[in-house]
């Protein structure tokens, strides 16, 4: 997978694992036919995040969750969206944080995982796992 920065930029400019609102808003209207796609991306908050605010994130019905693994402070966001390449369904996922902001007040990526669903006609799906070299 790439480690090179350029290949995490989406079409916005955006680094992916840094999130593009741009990119979360076009995955809601996103042409019949584009791929589907489930992420994952783990992230690091400067600070507990409060449990009921995980729990609205449930509610906000674009089937978004954010899980808390045994680690404290860091968290799982996954979400599925449409998207034309991975490096999009990435930066649209965590684009959604940006989106909510006031709730998620700071976050850092880092790792992602973008699986590609398969079509409703075929069978197959492409997993993608991304290490980033980044890790703090
Ligand atoms: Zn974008």
């Amino acid at each position: 997978m790439p480690n090179d920065a350029a290949s995490w930029v989406c079409p916005h400019g955006q680094d992916a694992r840094r999130g593009c609102v741009t990119c979360y808003e076009e995955a809601s209207e996103a042409a019949p036919g584009t791929p589907s796609w489930e992420v994952a991306a783990w992230f690091t908050a400067p600070r507990p995040i409060p449990i009921r605010t995980l729990q609205d994130v449930h509610r906000h019905g674009r089937s978004f969750a954010i899980d808390q693994p045994s680690t404290p402070l860091v968290y799982l966001l996954t979400g599925r969206t449409s998207a034309p390449d991975s490096v999009q369904a990435v930066a649209g996922v965590v684009g959604f944080l940006l989106h909510n902001r006031h709730v998620v007040t700071g976050f850092t990526v880092t790792e992602t995982r973008a699986t590609l669903l398969p079509r409703t006609d075929t069978g197959g799906a492409r997993t993608t796992d991304t290490w980033l070299d980044d890790t703090p």
